[in-house]
């Protein structure tokens, strides 16, 4: 990695008009709303700097998890507001969240204390959090009306945007969407007509589970969809496909003809029921490819999908080639991207795009196109 240099060729390629494409659609399906671009987890694992490039002029602000992630943003010159999606840790955060527009989630009672007690030259805008039934962050929605008036009183306080989370919002039918989107609702009637909410994350909008209609000054929170993955059990038809952002590639170093009863690979999880031929490609755990991935993952190799054959080493994994003959060392693997998605190999990882996605690990270089 020294020098920028790679001669290894496994990458992954980040597509920038992917990300403008699939940023257009989350702004259309949005309608009214404003759009937060969630970024964090260096954009999911893409490139933080390379995502708020490409989706700046489509959002109207940008959310990480935490501080830090936000200062990477702002020194690299966006303007945006950003949104902590966990709040702060300590009151050292306050005012450097005033200094650079930062608005963090209050979800609990030292983060209302210390807000209420500091002393800021700009006021804070906050983004309060209900726990509407996901039971992870955020205050009871019996809570949330006295929260939700000691901020409105303070100095130190600007705006106060509602949210809540939803826990099932990729499968549609779910009956707890029904009774949280309720509750949220009874929250919002209760504190001002006119109230800053966001509730629908890029599952919502792609299910239509929220009426836009409906919700004057919503914020929609699209992370996943920004970089091209639908996690919606059965989505609404959408103006245009999404389009993935990143394409991992790894090429074919070795080729072998493995007879008919033999082993491939650590533990011999997967042993050739006829005379076999082998490839191995160069990419491994150790790279973000998942070591829980099955026997018959799909490959994409030069336009065929082949099946991962034996368990996924650090370096590298293999594959059965046996029904093709025109694959060759050095053609490239795509293990997920445009000919396969990051959903379906995760489905076979016991996982989601999400994981896959931000565990590719810093080895591998993001080549952007
Ligand atoms: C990560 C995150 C999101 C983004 O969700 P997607 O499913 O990727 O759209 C939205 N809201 C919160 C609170 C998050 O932590």
């Amino acid at each position: 990695m020294a020098n920028g240099v790679h001669f290894r060729p496994t990458r992954a390629e980040i597509d920038r008009d992917a990300l403008h494409h699939n940023a257009r659609i989350a702004r259309q399906l949005a309608g009214d709303a404003r759009l937060l671009g969630v970024i964090k987890a260096d954009g999911y694992g893409h490139g933080v700097l390379t995502v708020a490039e490409a989706i700046s002029e489509h959002v109207d602000a940008f959310a990480v998890a935490f501080i830090d992630e936000a200062i990477e943003i702002r020194n690299a010159g966006f303007q945006h507001p950003i949104v902590l999606l966990e709040g702060c840790f300590s009151e050292a955060e306050l005012p450097v969240c005033a200094h650079h527009n930062f608005q963090p989630v209050v979800h609990q009672q030292q983060q209302l204390d210390a807000i209420l007690m500091s002393r800021m030259v700009r006021p804070l805008s906050v983004w309060l959090k209900v726990d509407t039934g996901m039971h992870r962050l955020g205050w009871s929605p019996a809570e949330a009306q006295r929260v939700y008036e000691e901020l409105k009183a303070s100095p130190q306080v600007g705006s106060v945007t509602m949210m809540s989370h939803f826990a099932n919002a990729e499968k549609q039918t779910h009956p707890l969407n029904d009774k949280q989107l309720e509750l949220f609702e009874d929250v919002c009637a209760q504190t001002e007509s006119k109230l800053d909410m966001s509730l629908a994350t890029s599952a919502a909008l792609l299910s239509s589970a929220i009426d836009m209609a409906q919700h004057n000054g919503h914020w929609v929170r699209t992370g996943i969809l920004l970089y091209g993955d639908n996690p919606v059990e059965k989505a609404i038809e959408l103006p245009e496909p999404l389009r993935p952002v990143m394409r991992l590639v790894a090429p074919v170093i070795a080729i072998r003809n493995v007879a008919k009863g033999e082993s491939v690979g650590y533990g011999g999880t997967w042993t050739a029921t006829r005379p076999s031929l082998i490839a191995t490609v160069a990419i491994g755990y150790a790279d973000g490819y998942p070591r829980h991935a099955k026997n018959g993952t799909p490959v994409w190799l030069k336009g065929h999908e082949v099946p991962l054959a034996g368990t996924v080493s650090m370096d590298m994994i293999t594959v059965d080639i046996t029904d093709f003959t025109d694959i060759a060392i050095g053609d490239e693997a795509e293990l997920w991207g445009p000919n396969l998605s990051v959903g379906r190999v995760a489905t076979h990882a016991g996982t989601i795009s999400y994981d896959l996605l931000t565990n590719v690990t810093a080895r591998v270089p993001r080549v952007t196109r």
